[in-house]
């Protein structure tokens, strides 16, 4: 901190000019010495600006020059300025150093780019995956990935989500990016190698598809054997009949669920999905109610459709179909006889929402994160007694992803559950403009 010494600076300059107007008076000269102690004044002050300037030019490293008063503090301030400032940019180059080795020493690549975009710092392992030259610094990284999803999540800038694409610089494999936004609008990317993953990924889709493929032969000779004994019916001796009828529901359920992995195989082969169709939200609520009421005949489920709009949707029928029909045979499959259920649909700005309100079992709250992973259920034994295969949610989850809608899932143990699919407004069509939009 700058100490105040103005008091005794203008103490002692005007003590100063007092003593010369005094020897000037006493030697008869009082005016003469006056100026001759004001030039002295200024050129004193030229020399120490002087010697400032100098030492300031000279990069203000050495110690400063020795002067007392004013100017001492002067240099003493700038020095501690100077000194300060060099013991900050010691320390900020030390971080920076210390940040690049270890980003260096990263595995996954790191990419440093400027407010417009272009490359501006990158370490060996984003140089390596990507196959970067020095050259390419200053260049707009979307003109290295070209790739649209990729254009496209980067000017989204959502740094919550991770993308995933082919490797510009070697085909066959796979890059995730994930961004990071800060400063003033300079970015930071992540960039991870997933081509094992993706292998993996792809031998367990295979391993899934062939196991399926291969068991739904036998299954399908097996089902027709069983069909035709049973038809001989009471010809049968009763344990041989009971336990063919057993064998046949067993052979019932093993087929659901290897068709059920065989819709999962193909939802997951279709990453992007571009079925585009009108689809009749009313109509579509209707059939499945319709099923629905088949399927619960004499449990005597109240199955009722609410539409709140008169909006379509645009996606693929038969999945859209699929997706929803799993959720309402749930709401019959999970819910006590002469229950209502409701299925709704409604549409707004925030997009557009078909919800299935049962009065069932209902979801302790701790199940519901999980409940749209493969072969998750609440109460395994209810499930299989009611035929389910512990795919659907999954299956659902795997179709609204295709339509970039979600699952919301809301329910009360005891008294019921709503699951909404929530779709994105653009998924929406408007009454009017409903044949524009259909491809
Ligand atoms: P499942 O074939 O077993 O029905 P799903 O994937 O369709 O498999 O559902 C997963 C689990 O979620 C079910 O086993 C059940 O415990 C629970 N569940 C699904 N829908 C409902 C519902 N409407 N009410 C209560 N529980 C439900």
């Amino acid at each position: 901190m700058i100490r105040d010494i103005r008091r005794p600076y203008y103490r002692n300059l005007l003590l100063f000019f007092a003593a010369v107007a005094v020897g000037g008076f006493l030697l008869g000269y009082p005016l003469p010495a006056l100026l001759v102690a004001a030039f002295a004044c200024l050129l004193w002050q030229l020399f120490q600006q002087g010697r400032l300037i100098q030492w300031l030019r000279n990069g203000a490293r050495s110690e400063p020059p020795d002067a007392g008063g004013l100017w001492g503090m002067v240099f003493d301030h700038f020095y501690s300025v100077q000194r300060d400032h060099r013991q900050q940019v010691r320390h900020y180059q030390n971080v920076i150093s210390r940040i690049q080795t270890s980003t260096q020493a990263l595995r996954d690549g790191v990419i440093q780019l400027d407010r417009q975009g272009a490359l501006e710092w990158w370490n060996p392992a984003a140089e390596a995956l990507l196959s970067l030259k020095p050259l390419d610094q200053g260049q707009l990284l979307t003109n290295l990935l070209r790739d649209p999803t990729f254009v496209r999540f980067y000017n989204k800038g959502e740094m919550s989500e991770t993308v995933q694409l082919e490797n510009p610089a070697f085909p066959d494999r796979y890059i995730d990016v994930s961004m990071t936004i800060y400063g003033k609008g300079e970015r930071l990317l992540l960039i991870r190698d997933t081509t094992r993953i993706k292998q993996l990924e792809q031998m367990r889709q295979d391993f899934v598809a062939n196991a399926s493929h291969e068991l739904k032969t036998p299954l399908t000779v097996l089902k027709g054997y069983l069909e035709s004994i049973l038809t001989f019916g009471g010809d049968l001796p009763p344990a041989l009949s009971k336990g063919l009828t057993n064998m046949e529901a067993q052979t019932q359920r093993m087929d659901n669920l290897v068709n059920d992995l065989l819709v999962l195989t193909r939802l997951d082969a279709e990453v992007q999905h571009s079925v585009r169709q009108r689809v009749d939200v009313g109509e579509l609520l209707e059939k499945i109610a319709a099923d629905a009421r088949e399927l619960s005949n004499d449990r005597g489920h109240r199955i009722s459709v609410h539409l709140e709009s008169d909006t379509a949707l645009q996606g693929d029928a038969s999945e859209l179909h699929s997706a929803i029909s799993n959720l309402v045979y749930n709401a019959v499959n999970y819910s006590p006889d002469g229950s209502d259920i409701e299925l709704k649909w409604k549409a707004s700005a925030a997009g557009g929402f078909i919800a299935i309100h049962d009065q069932g079992i209902g979801i302790d709250p701790r199940h519901i994160p999980r409940l749209t992973e493969r072969f998750y259920r609440v109460d395994p034994g209810r499930s299989s007694a009611r035929g389910g295969t512990g795919l659907g949610l999954a299956i659902v989850k795997h179709i609204l992803q295709h339509h970039q809608a979600r699952l919301d899932i809301a329910s009360v143990p005891g008294r019921g559950s709503v699951f909404t699919c929530c779709f994105p407004a653009e998924r929406v069509l408007a009454a009017a403009e409903r044949s524009d939009k259909t491809a």
